[in-house]
């Protein structure tokens, strides 16, 4: 006679892990895998989120101060975060949003101040109809589920389609990005976060958060995926 517990076992969906194909249960990275992600965990500039030697402030946040206050992110953007958002981003891997945002809560829940809205950065129309999604605002969805945080996905709006980032120099960026975003919600007195997949040089974000801050907003966090720690 087979036991109902044989039975229920039968029944759980087996999942296959991410990365290594393995057993893993119902989570979708195994535990292995996921304790061998390249966490960001030591000390880092709490403005820009880049090494530094003591956690405190680098000398470019210092000289420059970015118009966000501090940005967190889950990992560092090497192998294999990188080649898990190539996979999302340009294979079109959509189920990996939801991976990818469980990272990120992972790394998000145990901040002391959370943000009361999520605001995903924007792509331009014609990007996205290329695309055919926003690969910030479908890890926003589910990050907002996961950590109760409301989602404001259309306030803010990417006015010109700018050229690729790769490959230009900080200068050229910031000429590019200049004035790209606008921003229509009332923010006034507002904790939010900025999310997006990987932080290079941070130059559409300081954009995006000049929108943010116009708009009201008195603390404006960036979330990142994955930070580039060398350009
Ligand atoms: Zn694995
Ligand atoms: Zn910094």
């Amino acid at each position: 006679m087979i036991d109902i517990c044989t039975i229920i076992n039968h029944l759980r969906p087996v999942s296959r892990c991410l990365l290594c194909s393995g057993i893993s249960g119902l989570a979708t990275i195994c535990q292995a895998c996921h304790d061998e992600l390249p966490w960001q965990a030591g000390s880092a500039c709490p403005v820009c989120a880049l090494p530094t030697t003591q956690g405190e402030v680098c000398g470019s946040c210092l000289q420059h101060p970015p118009s966000f206050d501090a940005t967190y992110a889950a990992l560092a953007y090497t192998y294999p975060v990188d080649a898990m958002l190539r996979r999302y981003k340009y294979a079109g891997e959509l189920s990996l949003a939801h991976a990818l945002a469980e990272l990120m809560a992972h790394r998000l829940r145990s901040l002391d101040a959370l943000p009361e809205l999520l605001i995903p950065m924007p792509l331009h129309p014609d990007r996205l109809r290329s695309r055919g999604f926003n690969q910030a605002t479908e890890i926003s969805r589910s990050l907002s589920g996961l950590l109760g945080i409301s989602l404001a996905a259309p306030a803010c709006r990417r006015n010109r389609d700018t050229a690729p980032q790769a490959g230009l120099s900080p200068d050229e960026r910031r000429r590019n990005l200049r004035g790209a975003f606008s921003c229509e919600m009332d923010l006034k007195g507002r904790h939010v976060a900025l999310l997006d997949d990987v932080m290079t040089t941070g130059t559409s974000l300081t954009e995006l958060a000049n929108a943010v801050r116009k708009a009201g907003a008195t603390r404006i966090d960036c979330w990142v995926v994955a930070r580039t720690l060398k350009d």
